[in-house]
């Protein structure tokens, strides 16, 4: 098995809380951003992320974003599926 960077969009989605909260160890870390740099939608979805956060100073992390916001942000994605609950 190699340790390539191998992320899916949906791994750093499901990892994006923890990363932007600077939670993620270093090799985490760094695939989620060397993902990012080869893939434009997550940029997007990074970028964006942190904007809102830096504007919602009450929000911890991005569990606390607007449904609204998060639908979005998953739609960027094409991830509505994933974004479901029922
Ligand atoms: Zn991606």
């Amino acid at each position: 098995m190699t340790h390539e960077h191998n992320l899916t969009c949906q791994n750093i989605i499901e990892n994006l809380n923890a990363y932007i909260d600077g939670e993620v160890d270093d090799v985490l870390c760094t695939e989620i951003e060397a993902h990012i740099q080869s893939c434009p939608d997550c940029r997007i979805v990074v970028t964006t992320l942190k904007k809102t956060i830096e504007l919602c100073k009450n929000a911890d992390s991005v569990a606390s974003l607007p449904v609204e916001t998060r639908h979005r942000l998953f739609a960027k994605l094409n991830l509505e599926e994933y974004d479901k609950k029922d």
